[in-house]
């Protein structure tokens, strides 16, 4: 049985922005729908310090949770107050959360986080605080883990997660993005930089050939997936061409392959700029059900 991770507090006023703040509450009531066992859905505790300050340095833990923005925390594009640390509070709890529920039953799916921008210390692209890595030194700690890998399909690199593992062996980032956008690249472990307008068949092509080869060199415990819905053909922020199809197709690919090796798998959500914001919710929607179904 797949966990389903949400908290009412993944919402924060931001006012006219191009992140689509609403889409999180969006995608949990059209699940809710769908008539989804109650059982399935969980609610995450914020993160606190000490989980946060196993990724990010303390000091910029501080100037984040003040509400106010300082030199490091103006770079994330977004505005910064309470309710919004909260929101970031909670997706990362959410996310260490989806990462424990998926050791004991394999499949979770947080509705919410892949903030893969933020660095240890610095905020950047809409992102405070890094979720993935989070979720990950938070199961090193606790010993649950040691190997871990990020598959990072967001339209944009994964720049702050390929940092923050730079020197760190346990970890596997790989990160498959258009190349010609933001941000400014950091080496991940394995790049695939698109070019613009790339299609479902060469991107699907690298999906199905690359992630079976990771998983089997570095034998992951555990996989977090960042499955961004920008890569989408209707994406404000990029110019890659992938269909809706494609994209539940690549989320098919990657949860596929982590079952053949039974291999636990968290989900989350990552950027999505629709043109149409409903297109963003049923991109997110399609990989929650891929999750749901696996
Ligand atoms: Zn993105």
């Amino acid at each position: 049985m797949t966990s389903i991770i949400f908290h009412p507090k993944y919402h924060a006023e931001i006012g006219n922005h191009v992140m689509q703040i609403d889409k999180y509450k969006k995608i949990f009531d059209r699940l809710n729908a769908l008539n989804i066992k109650k059982q399935n859905f969980c609610k995450p505790l914020k993160a606190n310090i000490k989980e946060l300050t196993l990724v990010h340095s303390s000091e910029y833990i501080h100037e984040f949770l003040s509400g106010k923005h300082t030199s490091k925390t103006i770079s994330s594009e977004l505005p910064l107050d309470n309710h919004i640390a909260d929101f970031f509070l909670y997706a990362t709890g959410g996310t260490i959360l989806a990462a424990k529920k998926a050791l004991q039953k394999n499949y979770a799916i947080n509705l919410n986080g892949g903030f893969h921008h933020a660095f240890k210390n610095k905020a950047e692209g809409f992102c405070y605080i890094n979720d993935i890595a989070v979720a990950i030194a938070v199961l090193q700690n606790e010993s649950k883990i040691k190997r871990a890998l990020v598959i990072d399909c967001d339209l944009h690199q994964g720049n702050g997660t390929a940092r923050i593992f730079r020197n760190d062996d346990r970890v596997f980032t790989f990160s498959i993005h258009q190349q010609n956008i933001y941000p400014i690249k950091e080496k991940s472990d394995l790049d695939i930089g698109l070019y613009d307008l790339t299609g479902d068949n060469d991107y699907l092509g690298h999906i199905e050939k690359i992630i079976p080869k990771i998983l089997n060199s570095h034998r992951p415990e555990l996989v977090i997936y960042q499955a961004g819905a920008d890569p989408f053909s209707g994406d404000q922020l990029g110019s890659l061409k992938i269909t809706k199809k494609g994209l539940q197709k690549r989320d098919e690919l990657v949860i596929e392959s982590c079952k053949k090796l039974s291999i636990p798998i968290a989900g989350t959500l990552g950027g999505g700029y629709a043109e149409d914001p409903e297109d963003t919710v049923d991109i997110h929607l399609q990989t929650s059900l891929s999750f749901i179904n696996a």
